[in-house]
């Protein structure tokens, strides 16, 4: 059984996603002010830059499918960690795998859910 994520996880997770939907929607002047460590994060928290965990900044924005589609998968992922859903399979409720999260950061179903719904041509 996969476990829980962490809240650092969950903070690290929404870095991402931030910035992923940053990507997607254009708002290029977003990412600019986060490189230079001056945007302020929605919802007021400072951010002390302490995502320097390197393994997290794998994940790589170029992969990203920039289309509508991704982009309001990316919302409610963001979505879910604000309602403290982050990280469930939206079909079977169990937690995906962090190794799967960190390849898909807005997954909404574990790998075996994943699977199965693409043989039924989800
Ligand atoms: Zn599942």
């Amino acid at each position: 059984m996969p476990k829980k994520l962490s809240a650092k996880d969950l903070e690290a997770f929404k870095a991402i996603l931030t910035r992923a939907r940053a990507a997607i929607s254009g708002d290029m002047s977003q990412l600019q002010e986060e490189a230079l460590g001056s945007g302020h994060s929605p919802g007021g928290e400072t951010n002390p830059g302490d995502t320097s965990d390197g393994y997290y900044q794998e994940f790589n924005l170029e992969l990203l499918q920039r289309d509508e589609q991704t982009l309001g998968e990316i919302i409610e992922a963001l979505d879910r960690i604000d309602n403290g859903t982050f990280g469930n399979c939206e079909n079977c409720q169990k937690p995906i795998l962090k190794e799967r999260l960190k390849a898909v950061p807005h997954a909404r179903y574990c790998i075996e859910c994943q699977r199965k719904l693409e043989r039924e041509g989800f």
